[in-house]
């Protein structure tokens, strides 16, 4: 190396330089308070990327294209609500046996995305749950409609027709 001031050649490991006599900077040390890192080596690493951060605001599935969400399959969601709904709806005027074809339509759909793409649907569970609680619904709406009906036209044939 050479004298910053002089430009005169600077033995290895001196600390003064021969020819001005000033102070001469080891190396890798900071001369002045600026501390510089050392420029990465080849041999430098990256940080490894670790698990993506949970986002604050949960972010629509799709947002990253290139990554697949596995996330419910929308149809095993509405099999499951509408299996609800077909046991809520039982007393509606047949408001269970349409709710019922309906979820057992949407269960077994949504179970076969599940199968056919198991990398983008989860949710295979919520379709089964969907599609018994449609079939409970719609036999227990048939069952409830042919009793009330059946006792209507019971009371009709005994002169109770209301
Ligand atoms: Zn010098």
């Amino acid at each position: 190396m050479n004298c910053p001031k002089c430009s005169v050649p600077v033995p290895e490991g001196a600390k003064f330089c021969p020819g001005c006599g000033a102070a001469v900077a080891p190396p890798l040390a900071a001369s002045d308070g600026q501390a510089q890192p050392p420029p990465p080596g080849p041999g430098a690493v990256p940080p490894p990327p670790g698990p993506p951060l949970p986002p604050l605001i949960p972010t629509p599935p799709g947002a990253y294209p290139g990554v697949p969400v596995a996330r419910n399959n929308p149809l095993c969601v509405a099999s499951l609500a509408i299996g609800v709904a077909s046991i809520v709806f039982l007393c509606g005027p047949f408001f269970g046996v349409p709710l019922a074809v309906a979820g057992i339509i949407c269960g077994v759909m949504g179970m076969r995305q599940v199968d056919e793409s198991p990398r983008e649907f989860t949710g295979r569970g919520l379709g089964q749950a969907g599609l018994v609680l449609s079939i409970a619904g719609g036999c227990l709406s048939i069952l409830l409609h042919v009793v009330w009906w059946g006792r209507v036209w019971w009371w009709c044939g005994n002169g109770l027709c209301p």
